[in-house]
């Protein structure tokens, strides 16, 4: 057959098992076979694993760029680019997430997604649009502008699920605001998820949203304000939205894979009390991500960020700010590659946290996120370490290392 490929030699990471010596049989851009017997498999391309292992592509539902790519500002070409350098990473599937900023320009970059997801070769890595913002909580905007944040008023709302919504997969918003639960409801009514972040929520706040379809929280710990002091009785407790996303099993929780912005006990701690299926790691990057260390960009108003350790810091000559942490830099293998060391898991549960379970938050996992007969051969070939030598999108090869 002239479409087809073989994967051999490897070490498999296969949806239900882990194959110490297996193969991959591709077959028109998708998954036709997994075994451990590929001696009678002909096919027209082969690659040799070489003992590598054959992992399912990862999938970034959290991210605002890489090298050159600001999702909230860049035209369809440096989009289409960036897609191409999330695959050097392991990456076949990306949500770009854009900013507060005003509605108008969150719909028009949202036209410019539609139109990369268009272009052929690397179009595919992109699905579609994280809204970030601006249905935040003030108090939790983090690196949102305060002078762009709304609550989401009915028109709004109407108006970027009329000229957007089906771009959008998923919309972050703080469950205290107004109008939420209607939100959610908008969301739902779309198959778009609503998402719980940048929020001092209570117990019940939280409680109502998720009643009303929202599954999913926005970088867990970073933004988010777990627990209030009772008002009327000192240094009693009051929950907030973490408890009510951890006693839900239906919620899934993402943490950013660095250590500056979840402290190194939280990714344990996820592990122990989620379901399997409802943990993310995401990276939540920024432009510059995957750039040297020390890199200096400057943006249009002319502040200077450097890349340091996975992070971006501020260059300033005031030394109140100079330093001061502005975002992630950090890539998807390398976010992996934390988690497996921090909760101590091994690789192949590593995995699922970037793969199947990104894909079943985002309602994809019946076409990726795992190797399975059946889905598109959206895979990986790395080391132990994460390093990836080879990335495949529907089964054509997209980065291979020289
Ligand atoms: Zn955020
Ligand atoms: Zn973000």
């Amino acid at each position: 057959m002239a479409d087809d490929l073989l994967i051999y030699n490897g070490r498999i990471i296969a949806e239900t098992h882990f194959l110490s010596s297996g193969y991959v049989y591709v077959r028109d851009g998708r998954i036709a076979s997994v075994g451990e017997e590929w001696a009678g498999i002909k096919a027209a391309r082969t690659i040799d694993a070489g003992e590598y292992l054959v992992s399912p592509g990862f999938i970034d539902m959290h991210t605002h760029g890489i090298g050159g790519l600001d999702f909230m500002e860049s035209d369809v070409e440096t989009i289409v680019r960036g897609l191409r350098e999330y695959a050097g990473f392991g990456v076949t599937k990306v949500v770009g997430s854009t900013l507060s900023n005003p509605l108008e320009r969150i719909i028009a970059q949202a036209g410019r997604f539609r139109e990369a997801e268009n272009v052929s070769e690397y179009g595919d890595i992109l699905h579609g649009v994280h809204i970030e913002g601006p249905w935040l909580a003030p108090r939790c905007r983090g690196g949102h502008a305060l002078e762009y944040l709304r609550v989401p008023e009915k028109e709004d709302v109407h108006r970027l699920l009329g000229e957007a919504g089906d771009v959008i997969k998923t919309v972050t918003f703080a469950p205290e605001l107004p109008n939420s639960v209607w939100l959610t409801e908008q969301l739902s009514m779309r198959g778009i998820v609503g998402v719980m972040g940048h929020t001092e929520a209570s117990f019940e706040e939280a409680e109502r949203v998720i009643r009303a379809g929202a599954r999913h929280v926005t970088h867990m710990y970073d933004a988010t304000l777990g627990y209030k002091e009772d008002p009327d009785e000192t240094l009693a407790m009051m929950p907030g939205m973490e408890t009510a996303v951890l006693m839900s099993d239906q919620v899934s929780i993402e943490l950013i894979g660095c250590p500056v912005h979840v402290p190194e006990p939280f990714f344990r701690f996820i592990d122990k009390v989620k379901p399997v299926n409802k943990k993310v790691i995401v990276t939540d990057s920024l432009v510059g991500t995957g750039k040297p260390e020390g890199t200096v960009l400057s943006d249009k108003d002319g502040r200077k960020v450097y890349v340091c350790l996975g992070v971006l810091r501020m260059i300033s000559d005031d030394p109140e700010i100079n330093g001061n942490l502005t975002g992630s830099a950090v890539t998807m293998n390398v976010a992996l590659r934390r988690l497996r060391d921090y909760a101590g898991i091994p690789v192949q549960e590593a995995v699922r946290w970037g793969s199947i379970n990104p894909a079943t938050t985002l309602g994809i996992d019946g076409e990726t996120g795992s190797i399975r007969v059946g889905k598109a051969a959206d895979i990986v070939l790395m080391d132990d370490d994460f390093n990836v030598k080879t990335t495949l999108l529907k089964g054509r090869t997209v980065f291979e290392t020289g």
